[in-house]
């Protein structure tokens, strides 16, 4: 199996159901009694994300026919793309390996997971635990609030999974800033939270936002969803299983719960690929880690390699094979250490190498 890498872009799959809902935002948008910062929140995998870039959008969308998403004004055509400049999709990315990262480098950074996200039909797995919204991520929303307009009329944040948002010591200020910005609003921004585990946003956060709940979906439209050329590609390359009852049952009105679970075999493959190659393939391989971890997946290829090494010691003691248990005990150190090194940002290229070395 040769290592993912992207293929061509596939065109975003469409935002379905919530019809009762998207009247109501529509409706209040039009009368300008839209809250300015307001919490989507409901199931996982629901689509709330996908819902408030369509708010977005809409509000975004500088059409003079009274259409209100015309799909073919420059706004709604840099929104689709992701590369409107007063549109800021903030959700979960692994830390930066700067700890002062500016707040530009942020927003690239961030525009990067979203050109990902986009590339693959906006059609993702949930983040993995190691991701989160990080102070450097705040405060560039922070300063992004501040600026004027670039094109439309206002600035709209999409903040996802804001309850990974990190409160961090030393990061008051930046906080504070935020909820400010929550509390009074500038008249030029709309920001919209979603989460799935709104219990769990800082308390100072959830009492400054207007809480609207996404329900789940009508089976119907999970069907529909299910249908697109987008989705089922998807779902194929990230090995999801089933017939399409079978992951209606499955996804119970939430779709994007289908796709939970595919980082512990994305991490499975990468493993499995770092330990079968021979040592040139091996460090080429290490190289591709970098790629990798720069999307958040190392830490979880780190703890696949534990549960592969690991069998090797089982394979060996059952064995009686005692170089072999050694090397493998050798290995387990090597992973231990490459984990402390990648809670510190050390390269993981760096850290790929040094392991690769280690494990025979
Ligand atoms: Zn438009």
């Amino acid at each position: 199996v040769p290592p993912k890498v992207s293929d061509a872009p596939l065109p975003a799959a469409p935002l379905i159901g919530h019809d009762a809902l998207r009247a109501r935002l529509a409706d209040s948008a039009d009368h300008d009694r839209l809250p300015a910062a307001m919490l989507l929140h409901g199931r996982a995998g629901v689509g709330k994300q996908r819902l408030a870039l369509w708010l977005a959008q809409r509000l975004l969308c500088q059409s003079e026919t009274g259409d209100r998403l015309c799909r073919s004004c420059q706004s709604c055509k840099f929104a689709a793309a992701l590369t409107h400049p007063d549109l800021r999709w903030v959700f979960p990315r692994p830390r930066l390996k700067d700890a002062d990262a500016s707040p530009a480098d942020v927003m690239r950074d961030l525009a990067e997971g979203a050109g990902e996200r986009l590339a693959d039909g906006l059609v993702y797995a949930p983040p993995a635990g190691t991701e989160g919204i990080y102070v450097a991520t705040i405060r560039a929303i922070v300063r992004q609030a501040g600026i004027t307009p670039a094109m439309s009329r206002r600035k709209v944040f999409v903040i996802g999974d804001a309850e990974r948002m990190v409160s961090q010591e030393g990061a008051d200020q930046a906080a504070n800033a935020f909820l400010k910005l929550l509390e009074e609003p500038l008249p030029d921004t709309t920001i919209i939270l979603t989460s799935s585990e709104p219990g769990a946003l800082l308390p100072t956060i959830r009492s400054r936002v207007v809480a609207v709940r996404v329900p789940a979906l009508a089976d119907a439209d999970v069907r529909s969803w299910l249908r697109h050329p987008t989705v089922s590609a998807r779902l194929d390359a990230l090995g999801v299983t089933g017939s399409e009852d079978d992951r209606i049952k499955r996804a119970a009105g939430a779709p994007g719960t289908l796709l939970a679970g595919t980082h512990a075999s994305d991490a499975m493959d990468a493993a499995r690929l770092l330990l079968r190659a021979d040592r040139t393939t091996r460090y080429r391989r290490a190289l591709k880690q970098g790629a990798a971890g720069a999307r958040g997946a190392f830490s979880d290829t780190l703890d696949a390699l534990t549960v592969l090494v690991h069998e090797r010691a089982r394979e060996a003691a059952n064995k009686g094979d005692a170089d072999a248990a050694h090397a493998a005990d050798e290995g387990m150190r090597a992973i231990e250490r490459a984990k402390t090194y990648a809670e510190s940002n050390v390269n993981p290229q760096l850290i790929t190498a040094e392991l690769l070395r280690a494990i025979k």
